[in-house]
């Protein structure tokens, strides 16, 4: 459980946190500190945020729209009867209309007029306050709601194994937690308070219909009430169609723009922008097309409720004015029905738009609804215990796997690494080197066999406890848009400035430190993109390193480093690998050459295995490499050996 404190200017904590850092306010001017301080009291006090994380997966119900409301029932019931009072209030009019007519205007009583329009401006100020409850009520309950959808479907993108990703688009991702929650929005802060009202409204004004001409009112309500229906249903149909069709549509465009973003540095170097242009112009135009054919069906439904609106007034017309002539109707009752019946189609109109939303919202309930259902691959089971400080034993016992069941990537892997062991595994490119690292952190469990850490069975502990002793450095680092000090201080945010300091000199970033314009502290552009590929990777083994972790997971760099950072790079790992059990993938024998012993990887089998002196007296693929790599060492005269592996 971990509690974070409010945001940055965060009002009177911001200024706790000035006057801890031995600043009283923050480096304000004295003749400011009285309107500083003015300002601030008005600041909310953000309180510290309670957030849980579990990798196991709760055993929260399906999402439906039901599901997810029940849990708010007692703030919904409440919104409900502000709502009934409200609608109560709003009708009132039309009646006393009625009365003020019949029993005031027509017998010329002035004192009945005076009370009538009495209790109507007191209808009106009671409506004006509990509207106005309502609103702020529902529109606090609507933020609460979509605040804990965030946080759900956020905290499963969290949980989720790494063939989730592989498999989902990010800009998919991004979709459901953007538009499709936008949707829900609407319709929890307006939509479903809103149905409430118009339905009540509705009722109210059927039965007030029925008081004043039973005969009327049923006539009306047999004409409008059946074609209604029928359209609605037909409304429902067509619409489902299409509002599913919009929002995988916007998932669509939004993918197409992530990826051309994220790959813009290679649009631009293959001059593919015109290209893009194109395509992401048909994207956003089978995204306006499904819009369009919801718009198409909303436009028909829409106009024709309204249509069988005005016709019911006309009949209403028609037949309550032939009543007066014959006097079974007195004009005031004419005209309390005609205001009401205009009072019974708002509401109509209302829900015939509150349906349209309310389907959307559907839609992307739906959508969320099937994104939660995933479950994580690599599952944390019930009883796992959390793994004990390690020495950093790492067996694996007959292990096979395959990301697709058709196509087997591993098989029966066997390998026993001692304490401190550095192992490099080399081999063709796509032989399954990169899957045994991935396995041993555990972003996938093998089909069959075991691996092991200290002899335990890694699907037997908890994740976290797993990871926290486990060092990985990924062939592409991933840096933050933040300042170095917290990408190196990732895993360990607890942590000192001087630790973090000493750690990026023992990778030899003391260069890069002096040459920023505020050292530790100077901003990461997104993804490193303002660092050399060497640097990126030598930030990635300080984060490793300030880690401490026991087992090191290296993925070598392949991207071709100049000799200066090739050899800063080569001293850093003696310092990272010290004492620790390491894998590296190696992409150059120089690299591989340097561990304790070299597995060879081909067609995911080890099919040789030794220290580099073994290897060569064995003769097989690895003496070969060898005796490649310096052949070709010896022709470019440089130490500069490029990778093996293509
Ligand atoms: P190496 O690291 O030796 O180059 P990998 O271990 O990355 O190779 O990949 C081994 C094989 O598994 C390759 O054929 C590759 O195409 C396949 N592969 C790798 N990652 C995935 C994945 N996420 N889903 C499906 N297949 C994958």
């Amino acid at each position: 459980m971990t509690g974070w404190g409010g945001g940055f200017f965060g009002g009177p904590q911001a200024q706790n946190a000035a006057r801890d850092a031995g600043l009283p306010h923050g480096g304000v001017p004295g003749n400011l500190i009285n309107q500083v301080e003015a300002v601030l009291a008005k600041e909310p006090a953000h309180p510290a945020v309670e957030v849980n994380f579990s990798h196991r997966q709760p055993d929260d119900p399906p999402l439906t729209l039901r599901s997810f409301l029940w849990p708010h029932r007692d703030s919904l019931a409440i919104a409900l009867l502000l709502v009934i009072l409200e609608t109560a209030m709003m009708q009132t009019g039309p009646l006393l209309t009625q009365i003020g007519i019949d029993r005031g205007i027509i017998p010329g009583n002035f004192d009945v007029l005076l009370m009538v329009v009495g209790i109507f401006l007191a209808s009106v100020i009671v409506h004006m306050s509990s509207s106005s409850m309502r609103i702020r009520f529902t529109g606090r309950m609507g933020e609460r709601l979509i605040y804990a959808l965030r946080i759900r479907v956020f905290s499963h993108y969290q949980r989720m194994s790494l063939n989730f990703y592989t498999d989902e688009k990010a800009g998919v991702l991004m979709t459901r937690m953007t538009s499709d929650l936008e949707a829900l929005t609407m319709l929890f802060q307006e939509g479903l308070i809103n149905f409430a009202v118009q339905a009540l409204t509705l009722m109210v004004i059927t039965i007030v219909l029925y008081a004043l001409n039973p005969s009327l009112a049923t006539l009306t309500l047999f004409v409008v009430v059946p074609a209604t229906f029928a359209l609605s249903i037909w409304f429902r149909h067509v619409s489902n169609h299409y509002y599913d069709l919009v929002r995988d549509r916007i998932a669509e465009v939004l993918s197409d723009l992530q990826e051309s973003l994220a790959g813009i540095r290679v649009i631009a170097a293959h001059n593919r922008h015109l290209y893009n242009v194109i395509n992401h112009t048909n994207v956003v135009g089978r995204h306006k097309d499904a819009n369009l054919q919801g718009v198409k069906s909303a436009s028909v439904y829409g106009s024709s409720a309204e249509a069988i609106g005005i016709i019911g007034q006309a009949i209403v017309l028609v037949v309550g004015g032939y009543m007066v002539f014959r006097g079974s109707l007195t004009e005031g009752e004419l005209v309390a029905f005609v205001l009401y019946l205009t009072a019974f189609f708002a509401p109509i109109q209302q829900l015939v738009q509150l349906y349209n939303a309310y389907q959307q919202g559907q839609a992307s309930m739906r959508k969320l609804s099937d994104l939660l259902k995933n479950k994580p691959s690599v599952i944390e089971t019930a009883n796992a215990k959390d793994l004990p400080p390690i020495q950093g034993e790492i067996v694996f016992k007959n292990v096979s796997f395959s990301y697709d069941p058709a196509i087997p990537v591993l098989h029966d892997i066997n390998l026993q690494l001692a304490p401190g062991e550095s192992l490099a595994i080399v081999g063709p490119t796509g032989a399954g080197k990169s899957t045994v690292a991935k396995l041993i952190t555990r972003f996938y469990d093998p089909q069959q066999g075991v691996i092991s850490i200290d002899g335990h069975d890694l699907r037997n502990v908890t994740l976290a406890s797993l990871r926290r002793q486990l060092g990985v450095v990924p062939q592409e680092p991933f840096l933050f848009y933040g300042s170095i000090y917290d990408n190196v201080a990732f895993a360990r945010p607890d942590t000192t400035t001087s630790e973090v300091l000493q750690t990026c000199q023992t990778v030899g970033l003391t260069d890069l430190l002096e040459r920023l314009p505020n050292n530790i502290y100077s901003q990461v552009h997104e993804r490193g993109a303002s660092l050399s590929a060497g640097e990126r990777q030598l930030l990635a083994l300080a984060r490793a390193l300030l880690a401490r972790p026991r087992v090191l997971v290296l993925d070598e760099a392949t991207s071709n480093l100049d000799m200066l950072s090739e050899s800063q790079i080569t001293a850093a790992l003696d310092a990272v690998l010290e004492e620790r059990t390491a894998i590296i993938i190696a992409h150059r024998l120089a690299t591989a050459m340097r561990a304790n012993r070299i597995a060879v990887v081909e067609n995911g089998r080890i099919t040789e295995i030794g220290t580099h002196e073994e290897l060569i007296a064995h003769s097989g693929h690895y003496a070969e490499m060898y005796a490649t790599w310096m052949a070709h060492v010896s022709t470019r005269g440089t130490s500069h050996a490029t990778s093996h592996d293509t």
